[in-house]
Parts: structure tokens; sequence; C-alpha cells
């Protein structure tokens, strides 16, 4: 006999934890909603590894309006997720700054153009202004900066997946310890969850919320390609003599970042696309930031020449390889899943949206406030890539 759930998100990571909550949260669905996650602590969920970016500055208008969402959704976040104490998820609001040399001049007037037409509050720096603004950052070799003013920065991932769960707890939602391996199918449907442990559960939507290991799920129910790979991505933690508090999160024109954490820095650059195979291997490498990130953070502001690495970890992108865009929706031929995949490094800060998104589309099969249909499944074998410029 199997248990039947109306509703099963595999994956309790931030994309499920936040479907969780909009789900159970609307009124307008009165069925049993059930996550099962098979790392309840998150030591390998993307979630506790990120670096818990929020910013504007994306070239997809969707990912703008979602980020948008997400500052709101932060700032507010008592109003959504309080339940006794008040949350805090340790907002840091020091804005983005994306430097670019020349051959990157027009991809930042062009996302600017794009962010400004949405109400995003970025402004261009020349290099001048760049240096009056922060004196201590080398601007030889630039021809300008896109800047958040207001609205980016950076937050506790934890202390908001926490709050997600707690607060879905509260509204019944059911949070169970297991792993699904298996998916019975009945002509096009899921049918049954199988779970390692030999439990087995129906149910009538399967969320997939997967995270990097998203392909394993549409695999199991028969879907042949699901473009999303797990990629890893370091972070290096370093201790510095200098620290100045308006410090935003820099990106450099090589893609090496920084950014303030408490009197540290961390920083980090995703790989070329040569050396950035599938892989789940959590190991480090220290040569990258030895040989290839300190040069250029050395570079870039001269207090880095004098630094000391305090610790890394690394993490998992879900990466979709085509677009790096996520995977939101149904799928044409498999009747009762839905997917939230291949965020490719920004599914923390989307997952307030995301939750609320695919709420309205179960509830009322379209999107009512940010028209995510762009992120389909189908946009992939149609062939209507929406390349993301902005993947730090
Ligand atoms: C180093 C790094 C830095 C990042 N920085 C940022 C940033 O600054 N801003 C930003 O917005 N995003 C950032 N991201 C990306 C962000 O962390 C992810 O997009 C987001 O956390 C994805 O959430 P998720 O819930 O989809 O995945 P996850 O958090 O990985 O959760 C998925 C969960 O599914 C579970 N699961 C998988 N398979 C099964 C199964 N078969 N049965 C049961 N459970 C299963 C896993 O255990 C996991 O806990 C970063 C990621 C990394 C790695």
């Amino acid at each position: 006999m199997s248990e039947t759930q109306d509703i099963v998100i595999i994956g309790g990571g931030i994309i499920g934890a936040s479907i969780a909550f909009f789900m159970s949260n609307t009124g307008l669905f009165s069925g049993q909603i059930t996550v099962i996650e098979k790392d309840p602590g998150h030591k390998n969920s993307s979630t506790a590894l990120s670096v818990g970016g929020v910013r504007h500055q994306f070239s997809t208008p969707a990912n703008i309006q979602m980020s948008q969402f997400a500052t709101h959704f932060i700032k507010n976040c008592d109003q959504y997720l309080g339940i006794d104490e008040a949350i805090n998820l340790y907002f840091k609001e020091n804005g983005y700054l994306f430097l670019a040399t020349e051959s990157g001049k027009e991809t930042l007037s062009t996302n600017l153009e794009i962010q400004k037409n949405l109400g995003a509050d970025v402004c261009h720096l020349t290099p001048d202004q760049i240096q009056t603004r922060f004196q201590w950052l080398n601007t030889e070799g630039l021809s300008g900066a896109n800047y958040g003013l207001s609205g980016e920065g950076w937050f506790d991932p934890n202390a908001l997946l926490q709050a997600f769960i707690q607060k879905a707890k509260s509204l019944g939602v059911k949070f169970i310890k297991g792993e699904v391996c298996e998916l019975e199918m009945s002509k096009s449907s899921i049918q049954n969850l199988k779970l390692k442990s030999g439990k087995s559960i129906s149910a009538g939507w399967v969320i997939n919320a997967a995270g990097p290991l998203a392909a394993n799920i549409s695999g199991m129910a028969g879907i042949k390609y699901f473009p999303v790979e797990s990629r890893k991505r370091q972070v290096h933690v370093f201790r510095c003599a200098e620290y100045w508090s308006d410090c935003p999160f820099v990106i450099d024109p090589s893609g090496v970042y920084f950014r303030p954490e408490g009197h540290n820095f961390i920083c980090g650059q995703s790989p070329n696309a040569d050396q950035d195979p599938p892989t789940r291997n959590s190991d480090l490498d220290f040569a990258q930031f030895e040989d290839i990130i300190w040069p250029i953070l050395a570079n870039r502001v001269k207090a880095f020449e004098a630094i000391r690495r305090e610790h890394s970890w690394a993490g998992h992108y879900a990466y979709h390889v085509e677009d790096q865009n996520p995977i939101i929706g149904f799928h044409p031929e498999v009747k009762n899943i839905v997917f939230a995949n291949g965020f490719s490094g920004h599914g923390l800060q989307h997952a307030p949206a995301v939750g609320r998104g695919i709420t309205e589309l179960l509830i009322s099969g379209r999107y009512q406030s940010i028209d995510l249909s762009a992120f389909s499944f189908e946009r992939i074998a149609l062939k209507k890539l929406i390349r993301e410029t902005e993947v730090v």
C-alpha cells in the first residue's frame, strides 16, 4: 500500500522549500504537501553552499523581475515567513559592481537599459567615478562599471531556507527524510515515488526541485534529455589587513568576484568551459586560488597583494548547459511533473519568485505576477533559448 499525497516536492533546498511555503500559504489549495529531502542537514545542497548574492543586474527581463521580488521578499520576510520571533536574514545592501574593459562596454550598456526599463536602481560609472567612490580599487584597463545603488547585496542563505521550512511546517507541510530512487509510471503520469527505504508514495503532482541532481529525477520519469548538469564552484575566504564597509559585491572583467564576509572577504571564479566538467566531486583545488584568483585580486585591489586564505569550500551549480537559465513549469508528455531546475548560479535569489510562480501555475494554470513562460521546457526542443549573459 502506498501513502497518497496531493503534491510531492523532491528536494528540500531553497527552491523546494519556497514552493512548499507559497503553495501552502495561498489559501486556495487544501491538499497535503510533502517535501522529500535526502540530506535534511543540507550539508551538500547548493543552497547552504552558496554565497548569498541578490542582484538586479541580469540580461534576461524575467531574471531582473525575479530578483526585484527577492529584494522585496527579503526586506519584508517577517510579513511572509514570521511565526513568533523576528527573522534576521543579515541582508547587506552594498550593491553589485560589474566592472568592464572596452570589450565589455556594449554589454554593460545594453544590460543597463534593460534593467533601468524595469525600474532597477542601477547606474553607470566611468573609471573616474569608480575611483572617486571606491578609492581602494584599481581602475586601470577599465572602460567603466554598472553599479546597483539599492536593492542589491547579499544575505544569509541558510537563514532564509530555515525560515521557509519552519513557516511551511507551521502551515501543515510534511518534510520527510528520504531519497527518491524510482518513479513508477502509468501511461504518461508518475504514479508512485519509491524511496530508498522501501516506502512508496503516490502523488497528484510531482515537483522536481532536486537542484544539481534534477536530471536524475527527470530520467526516472523517462525524460531522456534534460540539459542540467552538476558543476563544481569553489569559494575561498581570505583575510586582508584593510577593510571597506561600503565594499560592494565586485565582479571583475575576468569573472573573478569578491565581497566582504564579516571582516574577511570571499571570492571565487567560474572555470573556463573546457575545465568545467559535470561532477559531484567537492575536492578543493587550492591552485585555483593561488595561481589564478589571487593575482587578479592583487591587480584589482592593491591591499589584496597581502592576504591570507583562511578556508575554502566547494558547492555545485545546477548548470543549464543550453542557455544558463532555469527550466520552470510542465512537461509536454509527462502529465504530472513540474520542473524548477537549472538555475545556473542564481536560484537562491530567484527562489521566492519561483515558489510564487509555480503556485500560480498549479492553482490557475498560468503565471499571474511575473511571466515565467519563457523558461518552459518546450523552449529547449523549439530552440527558443534565452541566453543569460550575466552568469557569475
Ligand atoms: C558556490 C555557489 C555560490 C552561489 N551563489 C549564489 C548567489 O550568490 N546567489 C544566488 O541566487 N544563487 C547562488 N548560487 C546558486 C544557488 O545556491 C542555487 O541556485 C540554489 O540554491 C538552488 O536551490 P535548489 O533548491 O534548487 O537546490 P539545492 O539547494 O541543491 O537543493 C536540492 C535538494 O534536493 C535534494 N535531492 C536531490 N536528489 C534527491 C532525491 N533523489 N531524493 C531526495 N532529495 C533529493 C538534495 O539533497 C538537495 O538538498 C550559488 C551556488 C553555489 C554552489
